[in-house]
């Protein structure tokens, strides 16, 4: 890793808070922010709109071999297309969020998208915060530094809700949080930390506290 890049892999379950907190210490040190569950929500968008099934995994492989995914590793840009269309938007609609699940438990899947994913950690100028659930451990485990943010069942419900504005009933906000990490969970161990991982459990903190305390550790580390 040359001295003048940093690298930081930041992973954890729906609602631990990763992607604002990644995206603010992106901004603060002046790096690139990949928000890789974004390919994965893309590549479910793709699927839907070519009208495959999520039963045919040959079908949903085929879709996701094949997307044109473009995404913004701007923190202050955020914008995301694939096959050409932009998906911004749709991207976070309960429709993508109920079916991703089907592309983040295929390994091949798995893999074309891991491997864009650390093309796209190594172009990145300065250096990259990343995050998703296997960025410490597959994507990434070289990286400088490498954290796992975790939070109460609660707290994650609580603030999934407030992300969303009221968007969506208790029954598919328990779906989007806890239904999907346990799918998730089924092919990627992003609920402990794995050897060299530091945890940083966010329940009782403010955002403000997690974003100081991992610019603290990367400073540690440059
Ligand atoms: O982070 P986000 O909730 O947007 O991720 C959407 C989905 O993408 C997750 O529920 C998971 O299925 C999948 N994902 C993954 N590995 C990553 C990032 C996301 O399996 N690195």
């Amino acid at each position: 890793m040359p001295a003048d890049r940093l690298v930081i892999a930041i992973d954890g379950p729906s609602g631990s808070g990763k992607s604002s907190t990644a995206r603010e210490v992106a901004r603060r040190l002046g790096l690139g922010y990949l928000d890789t569950g974004a390919m994965y929500r893309a590549v479910a968008v793709a699927f839907l709109d070519a009208g495959v099934a999520p039963s045919d995994t040959a079908a949903v492989i085929a879709a996701t071999t094949n997307a044109d995914i473009a995404l913004s590793l701007n923190p202050d840009e955020r914008w995301v297309r694939v096959n050409g269309r932009d998906v911004t938007a749709e991207i976070r609609e309960p429709r993508t969020s109920a079916n991703v699940s089907t592309v983040s438990t295929i390994p091949e899947c798995r893999a074309d998208l891991v491997a864009r994913q650390r093309a796209l950690m190594d172009a990145a100028p300065n250096g990259v915060v990343a995050e998703g659930r296997d960025i410490t451990t597959v994507v990434y485990p070289d990286a400088d530094l490498r954290l796992l943010l975790t939070a109460s069942p609660e707290a994650r419900l609580a603030r999934r809700e407030g992300e969303l504005g009221g968007r969506v009933n208790q029954a598919e906000l328990r779906d989007q949080v806890l239904r999907r990490d346990a799918d998730d969970s089924k092919l990627v161990e992003f609920q402990t930390a794995a050897d060299g991982v530091l945890l940083l459990d966010t329940s009782d903190l403010t955002f403000d506290q997690v974003v100081e305390t991992v610019i603290d550790l990367a400073k540690e580390r440059s």
